[in-house]
């Protein structure tokens, strides 16, 4: 059980006395039987919260929102948002609450914020709660996620309620604490540029940038400042995805975050086989969120941003709207030029971004992955191997490919770095038929293949022996993945 005391928590309310319009003051609910599922002791640390206090009666009552330190003002963010494309005037924290901001010991300011607390007035036809499957998969594949390099929200802790989630069938409820460097969103803009009140408007782009880039405080053009730094910050987030092969399936605006980590794991996965055009998600009939359509999802996001800004960008309209362009035309060469360093990293070669041989050499990589659909992860890996003097991996993922001999011979000629290349190219993601199988035993009870697997995504580029079948795709018999949003 946990010591006695924790030296004082403080949690600030800078969002809700900056920006009261977009916060709800609201309470947690009460979980009936509150135990603590999985704890994240590193992150604990380093936010300067005692983990052994937080597995005691106190802490978990942080880690729910039923015993909070004085002071707080918990809040529920109200935003609004596009979702599949149609907009949304009034979204928010249906069943999630911000705890308040936390100062860590580093100095950064960090939101405490919980998913699965119980409806708020945004809930809409929403109950309000979470099963604890979905708040596990958060848990598992952010934290894959932040081991990957990859900017992202953490998890905290998940805490099942003791209480019951009705879905299709009934399942335990729990409550994720998540901590992030904020939580406003593209939506968060969107609504306060909604409301028609500039003033507003104004104090939501300051509170953004006090958070994110206090350098462009006093700036000249602040607002612009930041739309600049959220085009730059997605383009390269959206380039980290793409080179893992994460698929985040719900690229809604109140989605996107202006911080440009990665948040909202809900119907999100890990491509298994190469293939641009896959999609998981059940409800993306019409694959808005493929895998191969982030970039542009993004830039599309982004064009919303901007325009839920113009009020802010320029006095005169014409001028505003020039901007805002400018602005958005650097998305998609930020974007390559990330997406290509980051592909001639996997590579293991140090050729110039703009050399046409190197360019040739990702673009065809690329169409023998699409045409042989490979795994993706397997393949870097397998390159990796190559690199170091074995080729038979590669040969038998990519040899059926015509032009495969050919590539190989352009490629080795690049003098591969083996070792760069097995530092950046994962051994182990969270492959779908793994995290199923552990999410299907700790509904049951049974969280040793939970953490087993947590274990093995938190270090994903090592050869681990003992941790084979976690860096193995899944087998024939799993079938097309499907994942879900009503989580
Ligand atoms: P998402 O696409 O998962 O980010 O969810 C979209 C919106 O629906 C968010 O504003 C959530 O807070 C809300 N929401 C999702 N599930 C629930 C639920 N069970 N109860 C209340 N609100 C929910
Ligand atoms: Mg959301």
């Amino acid at each position: 059980m946990g010591t006695a005391t924790q030296p004082t928590i403080a949690l600030e309310g800078g969002f809700a006395g900056a920006v009261p319009e977009l916060a709800i003051p609201w309470q947690a609910a009460e979980p009936p039987a509150p135990r603590l599922l999985v704890l994240n002791a590193a992150l604990a640390e380093e936010v300067g919260i005692d983990p052994s206090w937080l597995r005691g009666p106190e802490g978990v009552g942080l880690l729910t929102g039923t015993r909070l330190p004085d002071g707080a003002t918990p809040v529920a963010q109200v935003y609004a948002g596009h979702q599949f494309g149609s907009y949304s005037p009034r979204l928010g924290d249906g069943r999630a609450l911000l705890l308040g901001e936390l100062r860590a010991p580093d100095g950064r300011l960090l939101d405490l914020h919980l998913k699965g607390s119980g409806r708020t007035p945004t809930a809409r036809a929403g109950d309000g709660f979470a099963a604890a499957g979905p708040m596990l998969r958060e848990h598992l594949v952010s934290e894959a996620m932040h081991a990957l390099g990859i900017p992202t929200t953490r998890s905290l802790a998940v805490v099942a309620t003791g209480g019951a989630v009705r879905r299709e069938t009934t399942l335990p409820g729990a409550v994720l604490a998540r901590i992030a460097s904020s939580h406003l969103r593209v939506g968060s803009i969107q609504y306060a540029s909604a409301t028609g009140d500039r003033a507003l408007l104004r104090r939501v782009v300051d509170h953004a940038i006090d958070r994110h880039h206090p350098d462009l405080v006093g700036t000249d053009a602040p607002a612009l400042g930041l739309l600049q730094r959220v085009v730059a910050a997605q383009a390269a987030l959206v380039a980290h995805w793409m080179l893992v092969g994460f698929v985040h399936g719900v690229m809604n605006t109140d989605n996107m975050t202006l911080s440009g980590e990665t948040i909202d794991y809900g119907p999100c996965a890990f491509l298994d086989a190469f293939d641009t055009s896959t999609v998981y998600s059940s409800i993306d009939t019409g694959g808005r969120y493929a895998y191969g359509n982030q970039p542009g999802i993004a830039a599309w996001n982004l064009a919303r941003l901007a325009e839920a800004l113009l009020p802010v960008l320029d006095d005169d309209p014409h001028r505003a709207l020039e901007l805002a362009q400018a602005a958005l035309d650097d998305f998609a060469p930020q974007h390559a030029s990330a997406w290509r360093t980051g592909m001639l990293a996997k590579l293991g070669v140090r050729q110039d971004l703009d050399d046409p041989d190197a360019a040739a050499l990702v673009g065809d990589l690329m169409g023998m992955l699409q045409e042989t659909r490979a795994d993706h992860t397997s393949c870097f890996r397998a390159l990796t191997d190559a690199a170091l003097g074995d080729d038979q991996r590669l040969r038998a993922l990519l040899g059926a490919s015509p032009g495969f001999d050919d590539w190989a011979r352009r490629w080795t000629a690049l003098g591969p770095d083996g070792s760069a290349m097995a530092a950046v190219n994962p051994v182990v993601i969270p492959r779908n038929h793994l995290v199923e199988e552990a999410l299907a035993a700790a509904t049951e009870g049974d969280l040793a293949p939970f953490e087993r697997l947590l274990d093995a995504v938190t270090t994903p580029y090592v050869e681990r022996p003992g941790f084979e079948r976690y860096a193995a795709p899944a087998p024939e018999a799993f079938g097309a993945y499907r994942t879900f949003c009503g989580t």
